[in-house]
């Protein structure tokens, strides 16, 4: 559909003004200038809207969004034993179905319109990813020998990618082992050799909590960063979760090998581990990204909400109120995810760029007065004030009611699924 956006502001280049926006089918084919022959199908009159480049959440699990709540305030270990995996355990291919739609509808009202996702059940979250018409990059959750005997989860991830790849432009893949703890030295290896085989990325959680370094370091005498990149995973495009317990030179490494890191503050907080040194790794120059993580340990998808904590605790911790800004922080909620996730032309809004918007009311309480549209979209907003979301050029929310998907079918089938699988 071509659809004209008359007189709003808009995020461009870093700046918010009132700008027009033209867009033919999935691109944005003019900023302040129409195109040749541009015949508009529909107008949206941006008086008191805000348009943004779509959020893109660099790291989640869409399917544990069937999870949120399960398990708050009590340690790690009785958190993942107790409260995720025997639920996850009971999980079919289906429940991650309506997992997924769940986390989609609840990122579309948000204003996110691309996910990274990593996934246990093939075929599902990419079915939810096509039925809604969001923008998503799948991995298949890959563990090592110990529970991958005969790699039939590599297989699964191999057998999804090529059944998917190609069907749904929206729709790209990437290889997700793990972690070094689960995935074991040289399961990590050969994942690494299939995906410079195959030209596709790694995604993979590194870091995280103070208690994977000690074993490791115990265990290979390397930090998880030199575990990984002795195992092959820079060696092509890598997405690493977390990265929080990393020293300097492992930032340096990274840098080097062009990796991009996903920082996930709330999960962090909750479970434990600590504030991932973001403004360090900014200054050795890696590209940082931002994600929830999955409902489990955040518990919302919601990039406003994460966008806001980041600036937030990186200001208290560092204890200079000039750490991250607005513009960084919406960075890293944007642009940079797409290059993290090797989605060209996507994550700004220019002229032949990738038609994924959100736009907000500005006739809302969190974003009036207008002193600072910017400042409001990272420390006011809370995504409540997003009235519509475009992907790819297609409306999948007008006026907050959701076009592609049946919320209230999702809300039926989650609450009733979750009597089931509930211990
Ligand atoms: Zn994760």
């Amino acid at each position: 559909m071509n659809i004209e956006i008359k007189n709003a502001y808009a995020l461009v280049d870093g700046h918010i003004d009132r700008h027009d926006l033209y867009i033919e089918k999935d691109i944005i084919t003019g900023v302040d200038r129409k195109p040749d022959g541009f015949t508009g199908e529909k107008t949206i009159d941006g008086q008191d809207r805000l348009v943004i480049p779509g959020l893109i959440n660099a790291h989640t699990h869409s399917y544990m969004a069937m999870l949120r709540n399960i398990a708050d305030d009590m340690p790690f270990m009785d958190w993942l034993t107790k409260g995720v995996y025997p639920v996850e355990d009971r999980m079919t291919g289906e429940d991650a179905y309506w997992g997924a739609m769940l986390a989609i509808a609840e990122m579309i009202r948000c204003g996110t319109t691309t996910f990274n996702d990593m996934q246990m059940h093939i075929h599902n979250t990419t079915r939810a990813v096509k039925e809604s018409g969001m923008r998503a990059v799948i991995s298949r959750g890959l563990v090592g020998e110990k529970y991958d005997r005969d790699d039939v989860r590599i297989k699964e991830a191999l057998e999804e990618i090529s059944d998917g790849e190609g069907t749904n432009g929206r729709l790209t893949f990437m290889l997700g082992p793990h972690a070094p703890y689960s995935a074991g030295f040289d399961y990590l290896r050969g994942v690494a050799d299939i995906a410079k085989e195959r030209g596709l990325g790694i995604h993979i959680h590194l870091a995280e909590s103070q208690t994977e370094i000690d074993n490791l370091k115990k265990e290979q005498g390397l930090t998880a960063i030199e575990y990984a990149d002795k195992a092959g995973c820079f060696e092509v495009p890598c997405i690493a979760a977390h990265c929080v317990k990393i020293t300097k030179s492992d930032m340096e490494l990274m840098a080097k090998k062009n990796v991009s890191v996903v920082t996930n503050p709330a999960s962090n907080m909750k479970l434990g581990n600590g504030f991932a040194p973001v403004p360090e790794m900014m200054d050795a120059g890696i590209n940082v990204c931002l994600g929830t993580d999955g409902a489990a340990s955040n518990n919302t998808l919601n990039m406003f909400h994460e966008m806001s904590l980041l600036t937030l605790i990186h200001k208290g911790t560092h204890n200079t109120p000039v750490c991250i800004n607005a513009n960084e922080a919406l960075a890293m909620a944007t642009v940079n995810g797409a290059k993290a996730l090797g989605l060209e032309k996507l994550g700004e809004i220019k002229e032949g760029y990738k038609a994924d918007l959100a736009i907000l009311d500005i006739n809302t309480p969190s974003m009036v007065p207008k002193n600072n549209l910017l400042s409001s979209l990272v420390y006011s907003a809370n995504g409540s004030e997003v009235d519509t979301t475009i992907v790819d050029g297609e409306i999948l929310m007008e006026g907050r009611e959701l076009k592609t998907i049946d919320l209230e079918k999702i809300i039926y089938e989650v609450n009733a699924r979750m009597e089931r699988l509930n211990p």
